[in-house]
């Protein structure tokens, strides 16, 4: 308890807060949203929830701070994002340690976290010098053509619980520098980590009147949602979360016909061939199923391995989870921290029962955990393996927790079938030595995903790649490569530096 005062304090975190921000902390309304530690159950703070005219004073002002924000060259926006991220260094074990307190991943993985937000904010500085268009040959004498990226207006993100601080700086740093605001409407889930990482921005951003740019509201769905899903001040909404959450998204904005960028729900496999390095694909998967207690959109949730290595592997694993220390998330020992709450505690119990019904047999974990003292309120899973044939219904489905199914396979073609054969496409890998299946994994007709990999594992992207993926994963790609491309808007100019007007496709027209 004592740590977690010292970190609030350090944060700024009251013990009740104001759920929205526009440049200003807002004097809202809404209904008391308390945050509880999901390992503890213990109330952190509490947040006064935004409403939907609250809402409407963060676009405002937002949309008033982007108009000047254009204005300013990029390399000073690059300025601003890395002081931003200068103070996030300064603050990087506070808010890895809110991170976990808040949303219960171990604390390596929340100071993996923040160091993301830091890493985005460098390689956005260096993009604001970099955000290049074209010069295309004219067809024309005596005419020039060029693309220009221009920004494109106030962003809205979305956010879902289980990267409470990353996803925004993914969407934030790029748009800032591409010369956008934004409005974060985070998970309810994880309130106070947003509220401390605004507080961050904003204490740069606010002294040079431009607070407004990282606009904050935290309320319902139903009511500060909406309003952001239909605010023609708004152009593009990028929204990370569930498939469910991507197809209301997707079809509220375009029904505008405004743009989205969608990062929703995976369904993750590992091909583990029978010429792999064992001992490195072990570690992959282990770390894959178990990291953030299977709570990553990336986890591993499915492993095909082949049928001569299917039985040593499944020991090994077996054996590596007994050794997987489950407890407070907080504590540097820990690998297993709990589930988000008692109702993602509940869908994975379920999930085991349904897929036993389906044939699946349970070969460790399977239940929930129940540990004692303070951690008993907790909500924490067992790791978790079912051996399963390829067409088990619920393998279609995304379960949010730590539990994987484990299947044998003979052929390659079988393997990449079976591998693709899901509604997801976000995140996949092969374990092999042999050059021509993993260059085959990653061709045209291997993975399907938009992250394929050769051995290494399908969690833990780097920030220099583009990151997302196909199918019901919503097709979206953020951070790395040229992601800064969907927070402007492309211009294409011609120049007529002659004395004639000769017309495109050479069309006389009336000479
Ligand atoms: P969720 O879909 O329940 O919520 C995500 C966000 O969407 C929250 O902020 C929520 O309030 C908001 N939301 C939901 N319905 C909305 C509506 N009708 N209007 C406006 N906003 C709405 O997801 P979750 O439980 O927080 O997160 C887990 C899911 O997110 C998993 O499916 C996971 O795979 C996915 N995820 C995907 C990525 C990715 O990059 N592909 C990253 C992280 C999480």
């Amino acid at each position: 308890m004592i740590v977690t005062m010292d970190v609030l304090r350090d944060l700024g975190i009251e013990p009740s807060n104001p759920g929205a921000y526009d440049g200003d902390w807002i004097d809202t309304t809404g209904d008391v949203l308390v945050s509880d530690n999901p390992a503890t159950g213990e109330q952190i703070a509490s947040v006064r929830e935004a409403s939907a005219a609250d809402y409407e004073r963060v676009s405002a002002a937002a949309h008033d701070a982007f108009l000047r924000w254009r204005e300013v060259p990029a390399p000073q926006r690059g300025e601003c994002v890395r002081l931003i991220g200068e103070k996030m260094r300064e603050q990087k074990e506070a808010l890895s340690r809110l991170v976990t307190m808040e949303m219960g991943k171990i604390l390596e993985e929340g100071r993996g976290e923040v160091q993301e937000c830091i890493d985005i904010a460098d390689f956005a500085l260096g993009l604001s010098r970099q955000l290049y268009g074209l010069t295309i040959q004219s067809e024309r004498p005596q005419h020039s053509m060029r693309e220009t990226w221009h920004p494109l207006g106030t962003v809205g993100i979305i956010t879902a619980f289980n990267f409470p601080v990353a996803v925004w700086s993914w969407n934030s740093m790029l748009s800032l520098v591409c010369g956008d605001a934004n409005i974060w409407k985070p998970s309810r889930k994880t309130p106070l980590t947003a509220i401390a990482l605004t507080r961050i921005a904003a204490s740069v951003l606010e002294p040079e009147g431009f607070g407004a740019l990282v606009g904050l509201v935290i309320g319902p769905d139903e009511t500060v949602g909406s309003a952001l899903l239909d605010d023609p001040k708004v152009p593009l909404v990028s929204a990370t979360g569930s498939t469910r959450m991507g197809r209301i998204v997707g079809q509220r904005v375009s029904a505008r016909l405004g743009r989205t960028l969608l990062e929703l729900g995976g369904n993750n496999a590992i091909i583990v061939w029978n010429d792999a390095d064992i001992d490195m694909a072990i570690r992959a998967i282990v770390f894959g199923a178990i990291g953030t207690a299977g709570q990553r959109c990336t986890s591993t949730r499915r492993v095909f391995a082949h049928a001569g290595v299917i039985d040593q592997l499944q020991e090994r694993l077996v054996q590596a989870y007994s050794q997987v220390q489950a407890g407070d998330p907080m504590d540097e020992s820990t690998l297993l921290g709990p589930l988000i709450d008692r109702g993602s505690l509940d869908a994975f119990t379920q999930a085991v029962e349904t897929a036993r019904e389906q044939g699946a047999e349970l070969v460790c974990g399977g239940s929930a955990l129940q540990l004692d003292g303070p951690l008993s309120s907790g909500a924490f899973a067992q790791p978790t393996i079912m051996r399963a044939s390829a067409d088990l219904p619920l393998m279609q489905e995304e379960t949010f927790a730590p539990l994987l199914y484990l299947v044998s396979i003979d052929s390659i073609d079988d393997a990449i079938r079976v591998h693709n054969d899901v509604p997801q496409g976000l995140s996949s890998a092969i374990f092999t030595m042999n050059v021509r299946l993993a260059e085959r994994f990653l061709s045209a007709v291997g993975s399907d995903c938009g992250i394929a990999n050769v051995n290494i594992g399908t969690s833990g992207a780097e920030i220099g790649g583009a990151f997302g993926g196909e199918k019901d994963t919503g097709g979206g790609r953020e951070s790395g490569s040229d992601a800064w491309k969907n927070y402007m808007r492309r211009q294409t100019s011609t120049v007529n530096w002659g004395a004639d007007l000769p017309l495109a496709q050479g069309i006389k027209f009336g000479e």
